[in-house]
């Protein structure tokens, strides 16, 4: 029987839709308190969470980014408010689905089953799930070689990408142009430390909002970048 933890703080919801979600057949639990569903989510072994976003202890977008880090269980988002959907469809947290209140119990349960079949495919299949690295708005598919930002995806030639996916898997480090260019050209080939210079300007047009003031690479004057999470 697949296990699903709801945290939920408003009584009246978090019953609905266990209500809903047993009838189906579903083991449901309930958690009130954002950051003791954070642990539980966490410590015990649960197949799908349902997450509402403003929750006393910690939010659901902190949780939901936290779950991210260790797990790949399906996470589906609930709010009341429109506008908090497309914002963490913005943030790129890795939530599976979002539902806006108030929804219809019926719709609840068709979403939880859909997410739980395909999560049990992927499981069962021994696929792996690609590698993916998020970080705020940026999606980087390591697997598929494919970028989105803020949903939208965007082309990259294949030393934009690798200059891109080097620095984002190395957060918080600063590099000299020297070190980039060594992990990402071949030395023999043709080139000098300017080729980096060039490269980081064109991922920075496309990855940033504005790129004299750039969120995701930082330049370290005088020394090099630093990819800031
Ligand atoms: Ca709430």
């Amino acid at each position: 029987m697949s296990r699903i933890l709801i945290i939920e703080d408003e009584t009246e919801i978090a019953d609905l839709e266990r209500d809903y979600l047993e009838l189906s057949g579903f083991e449901v639990e309930i958690e009130h308190q954002g950051d003791v569903g954070l642990k539980r989510a966490l410590t015990e072994d649960y197949d799908l969470f349902i997450l509402d976003l403003m929750l006393p202890g910690m939010d659901g977008f902190e949780i939901c980014r936290e779950i991210r880090r260790s797990k790949n269980t399906p996470v589906l988002m609930v709010s009341a408010k429109k506008d908090d959907i497309d914002k963490i469809r913005g943030l790129g947290l890795g939530a599976d689905d979002y539902i806006t209140k108030p929804f219809s119990p019926s719709e609840l349960v068709a979403r939880v089953k859909a997410h739980l079949a395909r999560y049990e495919r992927l499981i069962g299949s021994g696929i792996q799930e690609n590698d993916v690295i998020e970080i705020r708005g940026l999606k980087i598919d390591k697997t598929a070689r494919r970028v989105w930002v803020n949903g939208e995806e965007k082309n990259f030639t294949t030393k934009e990408f690798d200059l891109l996916t080097f620095l984002a898997q190395n957060p918080n480090r600063v590099f000299t142009k020297d070190e980039l260019f060594k992990e990402i050209w071949d030395m023999e080939s043709i080139g000098d430390i300017a080729t980096v210079t060039v490269h980081i300007k064109k991922i920075r047009e496309k990855i940033e909002f504005n790129t004299a003031k750039p969120q995701y690479i930082e330049t370290i004057w005088g020394v090099g970048y630093r990819f800031k999470v």
